[in-house]
């Protein structure tokens, strides 16, 4: 089949009865709920630009396994070109939700595709496990199938390993192996987009210890699997406030879940490490799927940035307050910010890695350091656009006073901008900066860059020890070999 349109996408979730639930009640029909409807015609936007002929070459290619036409995050970069069509696909698709959607379909494309090219590594244990990732692959690709997935444990006591959690199935494990397959029992967090994907991966951040062996584990599974509970967390919005008002959160929210697995079977050839520590702590960093989706965070995360700087210039310009100094530096900081990830998103596109098997992987450390430093930087753009538009963020008047012609008159008086911007205007531009700044959706967006790539202090020290493993410290050396042999020699003069 090949790249699928929105419509499919939707067809496709409701024909479904994944096991769904949002504030104590089973949802039949997501597509049926406001909290999902728009993020679903979001998706499906993107699913309908890859026919579009604007966009179609830039964001698709030819398989040339299957001759069909599919999403460029199925590429495996063996050249240059190839990276570069992976990060427009990345730059095209997050500019359409404005960076606020992280798990679009194209990042766990990207972790699939780099499982599936690093096959090596799960042969090394089991070559059915390998075997059973390049299957899947292929279906995900052939099948344009939208996945979600969760890799970490439920926060319960993280100063117990999973085999000492008070309960044996807290964390996810397998209850029983069967002639025909797994069952796995406990839960998994933090499934973006569950409810309206169509399947769901299960892989784990290294971390398991000896005795977790039933926990380490990696696992593909329809949506819909019997046993299977979506648990949503609140949502950031109801589906139903107006779209002036909240012109991002009624759009992009995208739900998080925690996935409980009840005694839930997966047949063996959806299962890829079956009660491997050393292979489930390992599949991370060995299979490139810690480096490749990074490529799709960076320029993701930079599209996200981006957006909050030019939101953060135009609040200023609006109010005219951007003629004083305080204020023109922190937009400064804001683009010098923009900047610095650019040049490192580039300089990862440039100083690529080629591994033995002939895969391009972006730069590592570059990208490591923009998922260092993005933490720190998305909300510090945050903070600058609190700062700026101060108090005049809760004081936005709402769409319908716009509407009343008692109060019309009285909003554009007081709501009015610096002279060329209408209340109008600047309303619905101090609300687009609220919803990215103040509501819960925005909130949500600021913890997302905080921790969606894992926690950055860990990933900070791990990212240390990889540098010391491998740099040579050069200058060091020849500073100390130079004056080593300055002072024997002014010893020999003397
Ligand atoms: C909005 C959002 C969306 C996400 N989407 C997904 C998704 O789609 N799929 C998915 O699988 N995951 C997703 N993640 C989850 C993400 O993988 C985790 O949040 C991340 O790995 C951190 O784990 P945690 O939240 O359990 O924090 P914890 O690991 O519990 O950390 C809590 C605190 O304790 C400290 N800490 C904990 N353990 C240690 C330790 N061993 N050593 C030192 N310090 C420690 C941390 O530094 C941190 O300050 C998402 C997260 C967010 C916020």
């Amino acid at each position: 089949m090949g790249i699928r349109t929105g419509e499919q996408y939707i067809k496709g979730l409701r024909s479904r009865k994944p096991e769904v639930w949002l504030g104590g009640r089973k949802i039949d029909d997501v597509y049926a709920e406001d909290v999902f409807r728009q993020p679903i015609h979001e998706i499906a936007k993107l699913y309908d630009m890859q026919h579009d002929p604007e966009y179609q070459d830039r964001i698709t290619h030819i398989c040339e396994e299957t001759g069909e036409r599919v999403n460029n995050s199925f590429l495996v970069p063996r050249k240059f070109e190839d990276l570069k069509a992976r990060s427009d696909l990345f730059e095209i698709w997050s500019k359409a939700t404005f960076g606020t959607m992280g798990r679009t379909p194209d990042f766990l494309n990207v972790t699939i595709t780099s499982m599936a090219s690093n096959t090596w590594f799960l042969n090394q244990y089991d070559p059915q496990w390998g075997e059973n990732m390049i299957n899947y692959f292929q279906h995900v690709r052939d099948n344009d199938v939208f996945l979600t997935h969760a890799i970490i444990n439920p926060q319960n006591d993280r100063s117990k390993a999973s085999h000492e959690q008070e309960d044996a199935f807290t964390h996810l494990g397998v209850v029983e192996e069967k002639p025909d397959g797994l069952v796995v029992r406990g839960a998994k967090m933090l499934a973006t987009l569950a409810p309206i994907t169509d399947e769901v991966i299960i892989y784990s951040f290294p971390g398991f210890q000896p005795g977790d062996e039933k926990h380490a584990i990696a696992f593909a599974l329809p949506i819909d699997t019997p046993g299977l509970k979506i648990m949503c967390r609140e949502p950031a919005q109801d589906g139903k406030r107006s779209l002036f008002d909240h012109p991002l959160a009624s759009r992009f929210e995208e739900m998080d879940a925690l996935l409980v697995f009840e005694d839930v079977f997966v047949p063996w050839n959806r299962v890829f490490i079956n009660q491997n520590v050393e292979a489930a702590n390992l599949l991370y960093p060995k299979t490139g799927i810690g480096i490749q989706p990074a490529h799709q965070s960076g320029v993701r995360g930079l599209v996200k940035l981006s957006f909050a700087m030019e939101v953060a210039c135009k609040l200023a310009d609006s109010i005219g307050v951007d003629g004083y100094l305080n204020v023109k530096t922190q937009l400064g900081e804001l683009i010098q910010s923009v900047e610095a990830i650019r040049a490192l998103l580039r300089v990862s596109e440039y100083e690529y890695e080629t591994t033995p098997q002939g895969e391009l992987r972006p730069g590592s450390a570059p990208l490591e350091t923009i998922r260092g430093m993005l933490p720190k930087l998305y909300p510090r753009a945050i903070e600058i656009i609190q700062t700026i538009g101060a108090g005049g963020l809760l004081m936005s008047p709402m769409g319908a006073d716009f509407d009343n012609p008692e109060l019309k008159p009285i909003v554009d008086k007081y709501y009015v901008g610096r002279e060329g911007v209408s209340s109008e205007d600047r309303v619905q531009l101090f609300k687009l900066a609220w919803d990215l700044s103040g509501e819960a959706f925005g909130q949500r967006l600021l913890q997302y860059e905080r921790y969606y790539s894992g926690d950055p202090l860990r990933r900070l020290g791990w990212f240390y020890d990889g540098f010391k493993r491998k740099y040579d410290f050069a200058m060091v050396k020849d500073a100390l070999d130079g004056a080593s042999d300055m002072h024997k020699k002014q010893l020999i003069k003397n």
